[in-house]
């Protein structure tokens, strides 16, 4: 599928740090390995609804970690799915009685647009389950033929994977039983559901219902893929097993990522199926978590189409750290609109205070856990000190700020 087109990307002097983020599996802070191809997966959106600020927090988050690789002389191999096919998908179009095509193709635009917009780098493979099926169905085939999953007994043709013959089960989010089955129950799964063998089981394949697309699915039963097998089939096919960092939103430590990690396990027989599961907190609204579930959202392209900054936009939402929940206000807009002018006079200035400890800090604050509200500092106090006319001076400074806050924070300043 077609992915956005790339901002360009400034090459700064000398090479950054290795890149460390916390990674949910072993509930700490552990530096990245990557091979001089670095490969990252994040799981994208469900096409049926526009990108609200929440997305957006989270692909920020995971930019970041591509532009550090990047410094740091990695190339980066970024895969991301497009779930166009889904039950949230159906219903939106049931309910507006529109084609699900269309709105999926829609939505999928205009996030492309929102991505380009914000300055994300664009993912090498930019998937959809629905183009991704046939290999899907491929790898469903392995796992009833190995005896690893089993089809439902109740004439609905649905698969299963049997989570029982799945030793790495649960090494992913460490949650206990009653912590999965509350998630699994609230986030799309069916433990009550009758015939399963556990009622942690995940759907692997949903057969044909009346009124639904279907396509052909394993050993010839028409329907439609889970969720969590479309991922990470795609991984497989892109990326490989071991790749260095699985991404998303924190909704998905469970049951999501955990899912996608033990089908991956099982089809390989090896693991882990990533080196690091990396989660994105929440952004808020009025005290409450943003969600198409409760409706209170706020759009990236309405913001746009007010004539909002994307740059101001991307500020705004890496002035808090990746993993804080935090809320969206319009003051925290002000904020980041005073910020980007701030900066923007600064580097437009014919001289600076020296640019080489900002250039040190940033690439060190964003290494570190991608601590971008400490290299927003480090930028504010530079600006600050360019602007007061005082100091040391130093020609080329506004040139090299501009170029290092464009190529690691992707917030572009000026033509500089
Ligand atoms: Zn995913």
């Amino acid at each position: 599928m077609l992915s956005w087109p790339a901002p360009l990307l400034p090459t700064l002097p000398g090479t950054g740090p290795v890149l460390k983020v916390h990674d949910t599996a072993r509930g700490e802070v552990v530096a990245t390995n990557p091979d001089r191809t670095a490969r990252m997966y994040v799981c994208g959106i469900t096409p049926y609804d526009a990108t609200h600020l929440g997305h957006a927090a989270t692909y920020l988050a995971f930019d970041l970690v591509n532009r550090v690789w990047r410094d740091a002389g990695h190339a980066v191999h970024y895969v991301q799915n497009v779930t166009d096919i889904d039950d949230p998908l159906l219903e939106r179009a049931d309910r507006d009685n529109e084609d699900w095509i269309v709105l999926a193709m829609r939505e999928t635009a205009l996030f492309r647009e929102d991505m380009t917009a914000l300055r994300v780098l664009p993912p090498e493979d930019y998937v959809g389950a629905v183009e991704a099926i046939p290999r899907i169905v491929g790898y469903i085939e392995t796992l009833l033929d190995e005896g690893l999953a089993y089809v439902l007994d109740d004439g609905t043709g649905d698969v299963y994977h049997d989570i029982s013959r799945a030793p790495g089960f649960g090494s992913e989010s460490r949650y206990d039983e009653a912590t999965m089955l509350g998630f699994f129950a609230e986030r799309g799964g069916d433990p009550e559901r009758p015939g399963k063998r556990q009622p942690l089981d995940p759907m692997l394949w949903r057969g044909e219902r009346e009124g639904e697309p279907s396509w052909p699915g394993p050993r010839g039963a028409k329907g439609r893929p889970g969720w969590h097998i479309e991922c990470a089939a795609i991984a497989l096919d892109t990326i490989g097993m071991g790749f260095d960092v699985q991404g998303g939103g924190s909704d998905l430590v469970f049951p999501h990522h955990e899912y996608s990690a033990v089908h991956g396990e099982a089809l390989t027989g090896t693991k882990p199926f990533a080196q690091a599961y990396v989660h994105a907190a929440m952004i808020g609204l009025d005290g409450e978590k943003m969600s198409k579930s409760r409706g209170n959202l706020v759009f990236v392209s309405k913001l746009r189409g007010e004539g909002v900054d994307p740059m101001a936009i991307r500020l705004a939402l890496l002035s808090g750290h990746y993993r804080t929940d935090r809320a969206w206000t319009p003051d925290l807009l002000r904020e980041a609109q005073q910020r980007l002018g701030t900066w923007r006079r600064a580097v437009a200035q014919d001289s600076g205070a020296p640019a080489g400890p900002v250039l040190h800090g940033v690439r060190e604050r964003l290494a570190d856990d991608l601590d971008s509200p400490g290299a927003i500092a480090l930028v504010d106090a530079w600006a600050a000190a360019t602007l007061s006319g005082e100091g040391e001076r130093e020609e080329q400074a506004p040139a090299v700020v501009c170029d290092t806050v464009d190529a690691l924070l992707g917030v572009a300043l000026q033509d500089c």
